[in-house]
């Protein structure tokens, strides 16, 4: 027999910082294999578990294929199959009706990070929901404090390169879990250690084993602020502030120290609930060790706190002075060094509406918004399963007079609200540009199957959309070739320009650092305005550093809710998270009398979540760990996470707070198994 098996080069679109080159093994136009490249810098041959078996997903039964309507209860999931003309002539015709009776902001586009393709998020979307005067949304459920404060204090300077980071002879991680959601960076790590660096992590949880770390610091949700503020101020008292690198390069340095003044070790100790020589330690370690960096996550923004925090924890490289060596300096988000001119493509137009937090769509679609919430159109987000305070969008979601559309991959718990239902493509049947947010590289991204039935693109259903609605704009008739070539022209590497042919072809493109990697403060340096560092950003407020306990309201328990290495956020929810558990410490648990594998409530004013509980250390003491994106068939209440997380914001960004839920648990029967989840 012929085989026809072939490898087929692409890149992973998943909201992961890795941004991983593909190589994917298709026969007889069937996907058999998914595997890592082996030449590319941080990729090198290995991917995670969970796109490994992404071909799961794009075979499934869930999988949607055709466009629908619904037929059955909001939120039941019984939908009827129309055929695409009548999908876009309904959407079209019950978005002019919206319009003639409340008005274009009435209209909420709804999306996040489920495809992050250059094609499929801010591209013709953005361009037909601002035609239509839709309402916008300020996108917070993750990402907006930190890129505020890092916009704010470095202009997102490129950082520190993962593979740079076995040169460092300290190490701190801060709000980040590399080995669920940044495993290349886990080699790097384990290099750097046995080059004697010293590796220390700052997190609820214990993620590592002490033979990958030096130092857990187990600090309490929220109280990041307080641990940061109290090296800083030792710092200062032990002389250790490079004066001279703060006159030439920073300002903004008095309200900094002044909140740090407040303090002491033994006050922040006793905040974070953490001993205070471990922050000495901390303190002491970093400010020897040279090269220093700082892996900075996003999850120590989802609290109150969390944008003061950021910005305490960025201003150490340059408090201490630690740039310009190479394995020096501080990671975050390193997006900002590719930068895409959409108004070379796009022109400068207007979409003047009003902004909606999207971590308060609960409160949005219940609320007396005026105009309110009549017609909402979800994409690449899953919100039922992943915005706080999941019972008010799920009360939102089955309102009668909301029209609500759906484009998704597969039947999600919103998927099952939806009026109309449309089949997206998963990014092995398409062609899109994908910028990483980690490793310095944009990758092209191929079809490497046709679509699967009827399934379309984010760009041509938005594009069909707009000319359903009869408009004539360009972007409107633009096929796929196209728009790949429209974001290449328009798109720099660090100030190199983009290639559509690779793209095209579904490689990567490196940056152009001399190097090849960036040194921050030698060859990539603020992109403030100034060039400047402003150690207190405007975006801090009118009390920059100062920090704001959670009051716990009679809920004793702090609760969390991490990634696994099960999903991302919630994608993969249908088949890889059968079974939803709660981890909570020895004596939280022997407290309550519950043991391992019991069956439990967890509660506080906002909801109930009923599922199982996994006993450990692993969690810090007078904290909780429900895992994130968890889908509802997972619970036995059929209600997650989120039901448990208030709809607060960061003064920061507008930023959400999952991390300020306070719950408490009880056991309501015993079980013998453990947990399978
Ligand atoms: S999710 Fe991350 S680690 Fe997994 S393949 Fe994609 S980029 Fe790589």
């Amino acid at each position: 027999m012929i085989r026809t098996a072939k490898i087929v080069h692409t890149t992973c679109v998943m909201d992961c910082p890795d941004t991983c080159a593909l190589e994917v093994v298709v026969d007889d136009g069937r996907i058999q294999r998914i595997g890592g490249a082996q030449d590319h810098p941080t990729t090198n041959g290995f991917i995670c578990d969970k796109v490994s078996r992404f071909a799961r997903r794009v075979y499934h039964g869930d999988r949607l294929l055709y466009p629908m309507r619904r037929r059955g209860p909001k939120g039941a999931g019984e939908f009827v199959r129309i055929s695409w003309v009548e999908a876009m002539a309904e959407i079209t015709s019950r978005f002019r009706e919206i319009i003639r009776g409340w008005g274009s902001e009435a209209i909420l586009p709804y999306h996040y990070g489920g495809s992050n393709g250059l094609l499929s998020d801010g591209w013709i979307d953005a361009f037909y929901f601002a035609r239509l005067g839709a309402s916008r949304l300020a996108r917070t459920l993750c990402a907006a404090p930190t890129t505020e404060v890092a916009m704010g204090m470095y202009g997102k300077m490129p950082g520190v390169a993962f593979e740079d980071y076995r040169y460092a002879k300290f190490i701190l991680i801060c709000g980040a879990n590399p080995k669920v959601s940044n495993i290349h960076l886990v080699p790097f790590l384990r290099q750097a250690k046995r080059n004697g660096a010293f590796v220390a992590v700052v997190d609820p949880l214990k993620n590592f084993s002490s033979h990958d770390v030096d130092l857990h610091v187990p600090v309490f949700p929220g109280a990041d602020l307080p641990v940061a503020l109290a090296m800083i101020r030792i710092w200062k008292e032990a002389g250790r502030l490079d004066r001279d690198f703060l006159r030439q390069h920073a300002d903004g340095l008095g309200p900094l120290l002044e909140e740090a003044h407040a303090w002491p070790v033994e006050r922040a100790a006793q905040e974070a609930r953490v001993a205070p020589q471990d922050i000495r330690i901390l303190a002491e370690v970093y400010a020897e060790s040279t090269p220093a960096v700082i892996r900075c996550g996003w999850g120590l923004e989802r609290n109150r706190n969390g944008g003061q925090a950021i910005a305490a924890i960025l201003a150490m490289p340059a408090l201490l002075g630690k740039f310009g060596v190479r394995g020096g300096g501080y990671t975050l988000s390193n997006s900002g060094a590719a930068k895409l001119d959409t108004t070379k493509i796009f022109g400068d137009y207007a979409w003047p509406t009003r902004m909606i937090n999207m971590t308060q769509l609960g409160e949005v679609l219940n609320g007396d918004l005026q105009p309110p919430i009549k017609g909402l159109f979800v994409y690449n987000c899953n919100p039922a399963v992943t915005a706080p305070h999941q019972n008010a969008i799920l009360r939102g979601l089955a309102r009668e007079d909301l029209f609500t559309v759906v484009f998704e991959q597969v039947m999600t718990d919103t998927a099952k609200y939806a009026d109309i239902l449309l089949p997206a493509t998963t990014f092995l049947e398409h062609q899109d540009i994908r910028r990483a947010y980690g490793s310095y590289v944009v990758g092209g991204v191929q079809p490497v199957i046709p679509a699967l039935g009827e399934a379309k693109s984010n760009g041509e259903v938005f594009a069909a959309l707009g000319r359903a609605m009869g408009w004539q704009d360009e972007p409107f008739f633009w096929d796929t070739h196209t728009s790949m070539q429209k974001v290449a022209d328009a798109l720099t590497l660090h100030g190199r320009p983009a290639s559509a042919g690779i793209f095209t072809a579904g490689e990567t493109q490196p940056y152009d650092f001399p190097g090849p990697t960036p040194i921050q403060f030698k060859t990539a340096f603020p992109q403030t305005p100034d060039g400047k560092i402003h150690l207190t950003p405007p975006a801090l407020g009118s009390s920059p550093f100062h920090y704001r306990p959670v009051k716990s309201d009679g809920f004793p328990l702090a609760m969390i809710s991490p990634a696994t290495s099960k999903m991302i956020t919630s994608t993969l929810g249908e088949f890889n998270f059968p079974e939803l558990w709660l981890t909570l410490h020895p004596r939280d648990a022997s407290a309550r009398g519950i043991a391992e594998g019991d069956t439990v409530r967890v509660f506080n004013g906002l909801g109930e979540v009923i599922c199982r509980a996994r006993v450990s250390e692993r969690v810090r003491e007078s904290v909780v760990s429900l895992p994130k994106g968890a889908w509802r068939k997972s619970s036995m209440n059929g209600r997650t996470s989120t039901a448990l997380c208030p709809a607060d914001v960061n003064e920061v960004g507008g930023g959400a707070c999952y991390n300020d839920a306070r719950v408490d648990v009880e056991k309501l029967k015993t079980t013998d198994s453990s947990c399978s989840g």
